[in-house]
C-alpha cells in the first residue's frame, strides 16, 4: 500500500511500514559504501550515496539502554519501557518492550521483535524478551 506524501512523492520509509505490516523488519544498506542503516533516510550518512538494497533483519538483539516513559501519548498504555536495542546486524532501533515489567529489565537482555497491530491499521515494531524456559 502505497502512502502518497504531501507534494505527491512516495515516502521514501513507505518500505518500511509496508515490511511491518508483513512482519518483516527491513533496514537498508547503502549499495556503494555497503554501510547499514537504520532508521530509514533517503542518503548514505557515510558517503552521500541515494542508492540503496533493502535487507530483513533477523529481529534478534539485546537492549543496549532503556528508559520509562511516563509521556502520556494515547493510545499506548502509560508507563511504557522504551529500549534502545542492538540488533546482531549491527544496527539501533529504538522500540517499546513488551511481555515484560520494568522491575525485570536490564541491559544486555536478548530480545526478538515482535509486532503490535494498533487499532488504526498501523503495525508497530516491539521487542520482548527471549525465554529460554
Ligand atoms: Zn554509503
Amino acid at each position: 500500500m502505497a502512502y502518497t506524501a504531501p507534494g505527491g512523492g512516495i515516502r521514501d520509509d513507505q518500505f518500511f511500514w509496508d515490511g511491518l505490516r508483513e512482519h518483516k523488519l527491513l533496514f537498508q544498506q547503502c549499495s556503494d559504501c555497503a554501510t547499514l542503516r537504520l532508521p530509514i533516510e533517503p542518503m548514505c550518512g557515510k558517503c552521500g550515496s541515494l542508492e540503496w538494497d533493502t535487507l530483513e533483519s533477523s529481529g534478534h538483539g539485546s537492549v543496549y539502554t532503556w528508559i520509562l516513559s511516563h509521556h502520556p501519548n494515547n493510545p499506548d498504555e502509560v508507563p511504557r519501557i522504551v529500549a534502545l536495542v542492538n540488533l546482531d546486524e549491527g544496527i539501533r532501533l529504538v522500540s517499546n518492550m513488551i511481555g515484560i515489567e520494568p522491575d525485570a529489565m536490564a541491559n544486555d537482555i536478548e530480545v526478538t521483535v515482535d509486532y503490535v497491530e494498533r487499532d488504526d491499521g498501523v503495525v508497530l515494531h516491539a521487542f520482548r524478551p527471549v525465554t529460554t524456559a
